[in-house]
């Protein structure tokens, strides 16, 4: 496979602490959770507004799918979250120093996110997805072995709008036996993988059972990752429902491995990464 099979991820840049300045002038709108600082050039209010309004509807669906009730406290007064839009790409990627295929980044240190003013996938997509991942990250702190495909997986549930496209591809992939092994994905740094045209070498689980090879580009290994990783959340939190996914999370934030977390979250049903992939396999079949 050596063409894009999934158009619809977003993927997105985190980093502990962002040290460039913003030596720009802002205007800014606040709101109980949040501060949008928004470029004094032209007028962008009525972005900066919609923006406002929208991550304050995806702050307390997000702690509620996630199932952090009583989250609300959380980034108020001075704890709000920033919000930084510059006017375009360029003066983004000037002012940030990412790559430039990014098109906005999370700062966990700082509590903010910085992208620049476009319609198109900012409201829907970028912006649940960031916040859910400073969410997630007040929620499980630095300390305990937090995997990446979890971080993803959250931030992805998150972007509510893109789950039945990702219910259908995982569908079609699950179908076709192009599914990466989880022992596999667990072991897998997605981060070192390059999106060249390298190939990449993976092991698989047959529908019938057995292990089989997987050969794919660098493209379509990142792409099956996020994929799976969102699937993985979605599975979680439909069958087994938010609380314990919240309780799940918890264990992981306070040490324990993913093996000993699922097992005391889920005895009867995940025990192990086996089981774990054994269920979810259940849950793609009716899907
Ligand atoms: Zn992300």
């Amino acid at each position: 496979m050596f063409k894009r099979l999934i158009g619809i991820l977003t993927f997105c840049c985190s980093v502990l602490f962002l040290s460039s300045g913003f030596c720009q002038e802002w205007q800014e709108l606040n709101s109980q959770h949040f501060r949008v600082f928004f470029s004094k050039d032209k007028d962008f209010l009525k972005f900066a507004k919609e923006v406002l309004d929208k991550a304050e509807k995806y702050y307390s669906q997000i702690a509620q799918d996630l199932g952090y009730p009583r989250y609300s406290e959380f980034w108020t007064w001075e704890k709000r979250v920033k919000i930084y839009l510059y006017s375009d790409h360029n003066s983004y990627l000037k002012a940030t120093g990412q790559p430039e295929w990014t098109k906005g980044v999370a700062d966990y240190k700082n509590k903010q996110i910085i992208s620049y003013v476009w319609n198109e996938g900012f409201l829907d997509s970028l912006l649940p997805h960031e916040m859910a991942h400073l969410i997630f990250r007040d929620f499980v702190g630095f300390k305990g072995e937090i995997p990446l495909w979890l971080d993803e997986g959250v931030a992805q549930w998150s972007e509510s709008e893109k789950r039945k496209e990702y219910k259908r591809i995982i569908k079609r992939l699950f179908e076709q036996d192009l599914l990466i092994s989880l022992e596999d994905m667990m072991k897998l740094d997605i981060r070192t993988v390059k999106t060249t045209d390298r190939i990449y070498i993976r092991s698989i689980r047959m529908r019938d059972g057995k292990q089989g090879t997987l050969l794919v580009s660098g493209n379509v290994l990142v792409d099956t990752y996020y994929l799976q990783s969102v699937s993985l959340v979605g599975f979680l939190i439909e069958r087994f429902g938010s609380d314990n996914f919240a309780h799940f999370c918890r264990q992981l934030r306070d040490g324990k491995g993913l093996e000993e977390a699922l097992k005391s979250v889920y005895p009867t049903y995940l025990r192990s990464i086996q089981e774990l992939e054994d269920r979810w396999r259940d849950y793609l079949e009716k899907l």
